[in-house]
């Protein structure tokens, strides 16, 4: 197993570990320089890496390599890869031109950016995310026919689209795929942020004076289509929303098209202003739910012909069978499994499936959704503190989530009432028995509220 074949496949369950985008910020450009007897030297790109890298990831590190080798760990150490990196070229070297080398050998890096959705350039689009790459079904099919007809009448058809899912289900591959549409068709001006780069692309320039600011400005109120992904995170940013507020009218008015996607409904994005939210739902609001099996399936075959792979139908069912809850966990097993078979100079069965991926495969039976873990979740969809949950808060933004967290500790983790009482700061079971019964007939009621348990359901069987 040469060192880049070991790392690749290290990579492939960190992936599955890690949140996509705290996989891409921190295990971009990084390799195995060295190994012997046990001994790990991993290559890092910067300081600041290695700090995480020791600190936060050390055990899923050593984890992976521990599966992924048969040797005994006995040391991982983490250096900056090349002497040469100094402070002042250490942007460049993450945006990494070609591969740095460390005493004249070649480092193996992992080529991220080709098929990651993180941190794009301004603009830049991956051309993987195309419509042609992109499964209908059942799921999605709304927002994908949304998508299509905002590319082929930008402006026109429905302004603004406004997608919506749970984590891995596509949003970024669809809106993408928009831009790469329009990009390809015509001479168009489209620009692709996040909203965390909307947002620090803001702050930046206001810092900066009056000038920058205009020109911050122009720079978005004069493109043709505006896409950008995640706007959750404008929650509670007031200035932010205030300046988004006024490009997304400037755009609008001139018919230019908005795309915005988000995990949640407009309604269920906490600290966003009412203006906002009538904007964001006064066109088209399409969500992507969880994928059949059959779905499952054929995204997995479009994924195989991608990276031009053949696997027996077996081993695809029993894939798509058993990772259910996202396509990006999907992708996930699917590269360990091909890895595992590189590696190990196996063919793909079912049964290599199995023992690969059983550290991943989710089993509904013997999840164990914790009342502290509820709480988090809610906490964290709702934007309000931990703490405000517990305490005796009766405020109507922390009352209902707390109940919320009640209903679920009860119908997701089968709590006891009086349990769930003592998780929440010591409450009375009646008032567990209450919350449950009323957020029940909410959800039984209420569509939108029902969609938003779901959301919140579906980050409760994703892996920590
Ligand atoms: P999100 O932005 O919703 O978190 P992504 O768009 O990043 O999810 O999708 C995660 C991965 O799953 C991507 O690699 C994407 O290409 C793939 N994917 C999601 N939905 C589909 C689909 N319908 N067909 C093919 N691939 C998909
Ligand atoms: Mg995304």
């Amino acid at each position: 197993m040469t060192n880049e074949q070991i790392w690749q496949a290290v990579l492939g369950e960190l992936e599955l570990a890690i949140s996509r985008a705290n996989f891409t910020t921190w295990f971009k450009s990084t390799a195995i320089i060295s190994k012997q007897e046990g001994e790990f030297v991993i290559g890092v790109p910067n300081a600041f890496t290695r700090e995480w890298l020791q600190n936060k990831y050390h055990k899923n590190i050593s984890r992976a390599l521990q599966n992924v080798t048969s040797e005994r760990i006995t040391k991982i150490e983490y250096i900056l890869k090349g002497n040469q990196i100094s402070r002042g070229n250490l942007i460049q070297d993450i945006t990494e031109k070609s591969a740095p080398t460390v005493k004249g050998q070649p480092v193996v890096t992992l080529n991220i950016p080709k098929n990651s959705n993180h941190l794009p350039n301004q603009n830049k689009l991956n051309s993987r995310y195309t419509f042609e790459s992109f499964v209908v079904g059942a799921n999605n099919e709304l927002a994908h026919a949304a998508a299509i007809a905002s590319a082929k009448k930008p402006g026109q058809a429905y302004n603004p689209l406004f997608v919506y899912g749970g984590v891995g289900l596509g949003k970024t591959h669809l809106i993408q795929a928009i831009g790469n549409q329009i990009t390809a068709e015509g001479n168009k001006n489209v620009m692709y942020v996040t909203c965390e780069e909307f947002m620090e692309d803001f702050i930046d320039f206001i810092q900066k004076g009056k000038a920058e600011s205009a020109t911050f400005k122009s720079k978005y109120r004069s493109c043709d289509v505006l896409l950008i992904d995640d706007v959750q995170f404008l929650s509670g940013k007031e200035k932010t929303q205030e300046e988004f507020f006024h490009t997304f009218n400037t755009l609008y008015q001139n018919n230019k098209q908005v795309v915005l996607t988000s995990d949640r409904p407009p309604k269920a994005i906490a600290s966003l202003e009412n203006r906002l939210k009538s904007r964001f739902e006064g066109g088209m609001i399409a969500d992507i739910s969880t994928p059949d099996v059959e779905t499952r399936k054929a995204i997995l075959e479009g994924k195989c012909q991608e990276k031009n792979v053949n696997l027996p139908n077996e081993v695809l069912n029993f894939i798509s069978v058993n990772v259910q809850n996202n396509i990006r966990e999907l992708e996930g097993a699917l590269s360990t499994m091909i890895a595992h078979c590189q590696i190990h100079n196996v063919n793909p069965t079912e049964k290599i499936a199995k023992s690969v991926l059983a550290n991943i495969i989710t089993n509904p039976n013997k999840k164990i959704i914790t009342p502290k873990r509820i709480i988090n979740i809610v906490a964290d969809f709702y934007d309000i503190p931990t703490k405000s949950i517990i305490d005796k808060n009766r405020k109507k933004e922390i009352a209902w989530p707390r109940q919320i967290a009640m209903y679920l500790m009860r119908q997701e983790s089968k709590t006891s009432y009086p349990s769930i009482g003592r998780a929440l700061g010591g409450r009375d079971h009646t008032t567990a028995i209450h919350a449950y019964e009323k957020v029940r007939k909410e959800a039984e009621k209420n569509d939108d509220f029902r969609q938003e348990v779901e959301i919140i359901k579906q980050k409760l069987s994703l892996p920590e």
